[in-house]
């Protein structure tokens, strides 16, 4: 597809960035999150027509740090601003595993996406770890997004989704109505789209784990306390160090940059954590807990109280099984990102699926056409779905190696094998190129039923039903998930 040199703001003045030929496709994106601004930008890239709503009056501040997979990241830096940011703002931490003592058993080592490198070979920019904190990574997109001349519509809430045959639209809760050629839901966990796409209300519940998130400025443990500033230092050779402990009742990480110390726990759920950033605990509920765990580490005690009383998020791990259909019955609603799927325990994969669904879904409209948007958001849901069933079957295979009876004593484990798996089916591909081979294949299959086969998913693997419960009884009984296929 041709594409057309554009001139846009930049730090640097003027980038040329290469924008499709124009195709008349009007999106309307609900939600302002990694999946929405994505969408927003990519489909901008490919030619259409955007508008982005959000219900919050303002970008979110708050929140840690996540980890963005490689065929993400070598996404974003094909934007050659959000390229020079990215290195600029993402750590590139060394990974160390401790007992529940806070003794260290191994690292710190440098976390390869591509297990198969000879360990002392240098480490490939483009498989590296990228750890962005949360907040610097969204303000990344929308300033891209500022650049490009799309701005966000803050404070606009929402209310519902609606769709003909030949436009989409939402109401808002002042009563407007906002309509496109098409709507992207991406409105995360309780999006308000379940109604039109599936019929009914399709609720996430509590999966009974939860996490105390915290990141604060490093200044706040800087001084006093020698034994913690040792602790969370920066390394010699200048890597942020990601620390886990773990142990009978403890998974923690922690790990500090040169602005930022961030440090997370997962506990058990008792029906206090809340589903937002912005409900915070104070740190003497953390200090409850860690209580029941004779051996915690002072140093790590210290750390806690440490942390500011406004500062520990408390959040609660949603499961919802997975939803095979994203698209509305006319195909004019598309949810992406969370509202499409659910975020499980160590998949760490959530804001990585939101952005892989935003290139999935602006390609599919460009190689559909303004004509055929009902039949491209169908193929993107094709494309798409076995691809994040996967991805969150991966949640379980990390959550039992956490937890399984070795981990629990961690006296066996090294570094790598508390490090969640990602398969290079998952970080090896190439989410836009995927959609160019495979678009007109899986449109043949939906409209004249022609064989065709997802590729972008553990080669040798074949998709089959699979609910949360039934593979949460097998993590919990500690006995194989039996998935099938190549998931190295
Ligand atoms: C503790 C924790 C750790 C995580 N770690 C990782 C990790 O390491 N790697 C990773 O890839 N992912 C991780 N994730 C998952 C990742 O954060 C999410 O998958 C990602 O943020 C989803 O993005 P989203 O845009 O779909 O949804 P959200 O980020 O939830 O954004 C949705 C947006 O829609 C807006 N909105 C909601 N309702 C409406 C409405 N009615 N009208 C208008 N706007 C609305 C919201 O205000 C919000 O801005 C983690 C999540 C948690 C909780």
């Amino acid at each position: 597809m041709s594409r057309n040199p554009i001139a846009c703001n930049s730090a640097k003045g003027l980038t040329q960035l290469a924008r499709s030929p124009l195709s008349g496709i009007s999106v309307c994106v609900v939600g302002a999150g990694p999946a929405g601004v994505y969408t927003a930008l990519q489909c901008w890239r490919k030619g259409h027509n955007v508008r982005i709503l959000e219900r919050s009056p303002v970008a979110r501040t708050q929140g840690d740090f996540f980890m963005v997979a490689p065929q993400v990241i070598n996404h974003i830096k094909t934007w050659p601003d959000m390229a020079e940011e990215n290195d600029r703002i993402a750590a590139d931490p060394r990974v160390s595993l401790h007992r529940n003592t806070g003794e260290r058993i191994s690292g710190p080592l440098p976390f390869r996406f591509d297990k198969g490198a000879d360990a002392g070979a240098e480490l490939d920019p483009t498989k590296r770890f990228h750890f962005h904190h949360r907040p610097k990574f969204l303000q990344m997109l929308i300033s891209q997004l500022g650049r490009i001349g799309v701005q966000i519509e803050y404070g606009c809430r929402v209310a519902e989704f609606h769709e003909d045959a030949d436009k989409a639209g939402v109401r808002l809760d002042d009563g407007r109505t906002i309509e496109a050629d098409v709507v992207v839901a991406a409105d995360g966990i309780g999006t308000k789209s379940h109604t039109l796409v599936s019929g009914q209300d399709i609720r996430a519940w509590p999966s009974r784990l939860a996490g105390f998130r915290a990141a604060f400025p490093v200044e706040m443990i800087a001084g006093g306390d020698a034994e913690l500033s040792e602790r969370t230092k920066i390394l010699d050779d200048g890597h942020p160090h990601f620390q886990i402990f773990n142990g009978q009742g403890l998974h923690m990480t922690l790990m500090r940059t040169e602005d930022i110390i961030t440090w997370g726990m997962t506990h058990k759920d008792e029906g206090t954590a809340s589903e937002s950033w912005y409900e915070s605990v104070d740190p003497s509920t953390v200090l409850g807990y860690v209580s029941t765990i004779p051996t915690f580490p002072s140093f790590l005690r210290r750390l806690i109280e440490a942390t500011p009383k406004d500062g520990i998020v408390d959040w609660k791990i949603m499961w919802r099984n997975p939803q095979p259909l994203t698209t509305s019955p006319l195909g004019r609603v598309v949810q992406v990102g969370d509202a499409a799927h659910t975020l499980l325990p160590s998949s760490m994969n959530g804001a990585n699926q939101a952005l892989e669904d935003a290139i999935y879904l602006a390609s599919c409209l460009e190689l559909g056409g303004k004509e055929n948007v009902h039949w491209a958001t169908k193929v993107h849901n094709k494309l798409r779905f076995e691809r994040v069933s996967c991805c969150q079957k991966l949640g379980f295979v990390n959550l039992a190696k956490r937890t399984n009876r070795d981990a629990k004593t961690a006296n066996t484990k090294k570094t790598e094998d508390m490090v969640p798996e990602q398969g290079r089916w998952l970080w090896g591909h190439n989410p836009e190129m995927y959609v160019c081979d495979n678009f007109h294949k899986a449109l043949d299959h939906l409209q004249r039923g022609t064989p065709f086969q997802n590729t972008n998913i553990p080669p040798g693997y074949v998709h089959e039903e699979w609910a949360v419960d039934e593979l949460m009884a097998r993590v919990e009984r500690n006995e194989p998930l039996n998935l099938g296929g190549d998931w190295s």
